[in-house]
């Protein structure tokens, strides 16, 4: 399939829709899950037009994980979890429904079970107050 340059991500990407940013760099971008399944659940995405990570250019697939790994520590501390999942889908499949690819970033914690995928969106005035307490630990 053909990468859809009209997908949502590639529209926050070029600023035509919002999105509570966290990170940015050359690379890639990382902002709040508007539906998430645990409080913090943050998204990692590159600024390359690609679906999944079978299309990812080897040299970007550096850069992401790059930026997940700082973005997930920061998520860790902000939210002071007992585990994060990192998780990243390719193909409807796969469970994938945006196809620019991006890595989940989910907060755990011990006997809490993860909320549905991509269903019950979030206050936005709480996302913000979240998105606030990660960016400080950058
Ligand atoms: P996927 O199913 O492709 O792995 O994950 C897509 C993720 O994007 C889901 O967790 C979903 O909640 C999130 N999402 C969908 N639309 C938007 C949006 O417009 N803005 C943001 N920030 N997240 C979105």
């Amino acid at each position: 399939m053909a990468y859809d340059e009209n997908n949502i991500f590639a529209k926050i990407l070029r600023g035509e829709a919002p999105c509570i940013k966290i990170y940015e760099d050359d690379h890639t971008l990382s902002f709040m899950d508007i539906m998430p399944q645990a409080e913090g659940h943050t998204l990692v995405i590159p600024k390359e037009p690609a679906e999944n990570i079978l299309d990812l250019s080897p040299e970007m697939a550096g850069h992401l994980i790059k930026s997940t790994q700082k973005v997930a520590k920061a998520v860790k501390a902000a939210t002071n979890a007992d585990g994060v999942l990192v998780a990243q889908l390719n193909g409807s499949a796969a469970g994938q429904t945006v196809f620019h690819i991006h890595f989940h970033i989910i907060p755990r914690n011990e006997g809490l079970d993860l909320k549905f995928h991509a269903r019950d969106m979030a206050d936005m005035g709480e996302l913000e107050a979240l998105a606030d307490r990660i960016r400080a630990e950058l």
